[in-house]
């Protein structure tokens, strides 16, 4: 690019014919207020950015030179004028300030409008200026063009007097424009990277981390957000102390360079979520392999770990199951035998013996022990209709002595009318049984419970079992029924196992209410059987 061959002559004959007065200190038209000047800053900022950034170092290297230097957009508004504060303050008078727009129109001969026209590098010194005010300054201008659109985006502009000129200050405005052309493409370059990571980053189910050399984390998507409870905002630009589980594992990485491949981490997150990750950890190395970050990344596998936890319990469960019903018939078969002789040896004895009392225990013992073999196999139950309370009865009949001797008052509310359901009465027994048993031993100094059975709606009965013992929380009431839950010393955690079974089997539902050290109530609602109704 190189100055234009420039007849002064002609401009100056054109700027006589538009009836400009080269006596005059021509007034500035446009002048942009200051909120149209923000607008103009943000609209250039990237621009302004760069070229600031070089006329600093140019200025500073300057120092005691009386010479401005400024940027014009591509209309030519002066949207940036910096430099000596004497000479500042001096062309401010004459309404050269950041704002103010050159045109040939209204000031004549100057490097700014005709570089802009040209797209040129333009050199304007003293008398060739139109205005003779001007005699004593020489103006340097050079056009930048937008490397991605290739449109003009403005002007770089040096303005000093006629005693400093030089054509070096030219040359010196076009190696800035090659710096700030350039400068300005890779800006727009790493943009376009910055974008593709951002995508990369927040479309991606896995969470990732990023931290620099000095351990600060500069990324932080909303997988990893989801993943460990940690928020974004808390933990951008923050030190990789704060990433918990997971600080010695960067910490390893940034300092020993080392990596992780697949390693299975299990934390607990904020809310109490148990969380369960496969994470995989790297530095991050510039072209001279050296450490310039860390990169971690880390994928939930909570679901598939409950999976198999609930797959490995099920498979005990099923061991459990078939260890019952074998040892169930070992016992079973000797038992025959003694009830069979015991039933031989009744016959010789006489009336008022206690000998239907033992064969009345043994029968009982046989029935337990089908009770347990309902648990290993789903054996067919025999379905009959009963009064709910009739059942309720018969089992509290065998609570009872326990009871007592926990110091435990049952108190019933059953009301009066009968309430007929089709059940298996020894199933429904077994339920009421652990029901009232865990209400019991949720009350070790004994207490009251409740029982209460109503009818609800025109189909259905509930009943309800209230103690006032220790209670449960939420994630507790959440856990019942999963097989093995149990925060007992000695408990099986199958008792609501067996409960949620019955229920199910017999169309019911089951509602639990619990408050931590205030007590529980279970209510059951079970169908009442058709034609019950009177
Ligand atoms: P187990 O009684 O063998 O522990 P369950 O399935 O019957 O197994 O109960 C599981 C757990 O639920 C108990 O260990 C206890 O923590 C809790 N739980 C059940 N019923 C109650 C209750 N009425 N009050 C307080 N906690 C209870
Ligand atoms: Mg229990």
């Amino acid at each position: 690019m190189k100055n234009i061959d420039v007849c002064f002559e002609t401009l100056k004959a054109q700027c006589k014919e538009q009836g400009l007065d080269p006596l005059s200190i021509p007034a500035f038209k446009d002048t942009l207020d200051m909120y149209e000047l923000q607008k103009k800053h943000s609209k250039h900022e990237k621009f302004l950015k760069v070229v600031n950034h070089f006329f600093e170092k140019f200025l500073s290297s300057m120092k005691g030179v009386p010479i401005l230097t400024a940027t014009t957009d591509e209309e030519g508004y002066m949207i940036l004028l910096r430099g000596d504060e004497t000479i500042k303050n001096t062309i401010n008078q004459l309404g050269v300030k950041e704002g103010c727009r050159f045109t040939e129109e209204v000031n004549g001969i100057n490097a700014i409008s005709l570089s802009l026209k040209h797209n040129r590098p333009i050199a304007i010194v003293g008398s060739q200026h139109y205005h003779h005010f001007l005699h004593v300054s020489a103006c340097y201008s050079v056009p930048i063009t937008d490397p991605v659109t290739e449109k003009i985006l403005g002007t770089i502009t040096f303005m000093t007097s006629v005693d400093h000129s030089s054509p070096l200050l030219l040359t010196l405005l076009l190696t800035m424009k090659d710096s700030i052309e350039r400068e300005l493409q890779l800006l727009r370059q790493n943009e376009k990277l910055n974008i593709m990571n951002q995508l990369i980053m927040d479309t991606t189910r896995n969470g990732m981390m990023v931290s620099d050399k000095a351990g600060k984390i500069i990324g932080f998507n909303h997988a990893a957000e989801h993943i460990t409870g940690l928020k974004k905002e808390t933990i951008l630009f923050q030190c990789i102390n704060q990433l918990e589980t997971f600080t010695p594992y960067l910490k390893n990485v940034l300092e020993e360079e080392q990596q992780y491949t697949d390693v299975e981490i299990s934390f607990v997150r904020k809310d109490g979520q148990e969380m369960t990750v496969l994470f995989d950890a790297l530095p991050i190395l510039d072209e001279e392999q050296q450490t310039i970050g860390a990169l971690a990344q880390m994928k939930d596998i909570t679901r598939r770990k409950q999976t198999e936890q609930l797959l490995l319990n099920a498979e005990k469960l099923a061991a459990v199951g078939q260890m019952a019903a074998s040892v169930a018939h070992e016992i079973r078969n000797p038992l025959t035998t003694v009830r069979g002789f015991i039933q031989l040896v009744k016959e010789d004895f006489k009336e008022g013996s206690h000998f239907h009392l033992v064969l009345d225990e043994i029968d009982r013992i046989n029935f337990i022990i089908s009770e347990f073999l309902v648990l290993s196999k789903p054996n067919v139950v025999h379905f009959h209709t009963k009064d709910v309370k009739q059942v309720l009865d018969e089992t509290i009949a065998l609570f009872q002595a326990q009871a007592s001797m926990n110091n435990t008052q049952i108190a019933t509310e059953f009301g009066n009318n009968e309430l007929i359901i089709n059940c298996n009465d020894n199933q429904l027994k077994q339920v009421f049984i652990n029901l009232f048993k865990n209400s019991m031993e949720a009350m070790p100094f004994g207490g009251k419970l409740t029982i209460r059975v109503n009818q609800k709606g025109k189909q259905a009965v509930s009943i309800q079992i209230i103690d006032e013992g220790e209670g449960m929380r939420e994630e507790q009431i959440q856990r019942l029924g999963t097989p093995f839950y149990t925060t007992k010393e000695t408990g099986t955690g199958l008792g609501y196992m067996i409960i949620k079974r019955i229920i199910e089997q017999h169309d019911g539902m089951l509602d639990i209410h619990s408050k931590a050290n205030k007590g529980t109530a279970v209510e059951i609602t079970l169908p009442l059987a058709v034609g019950a109704l009177r």
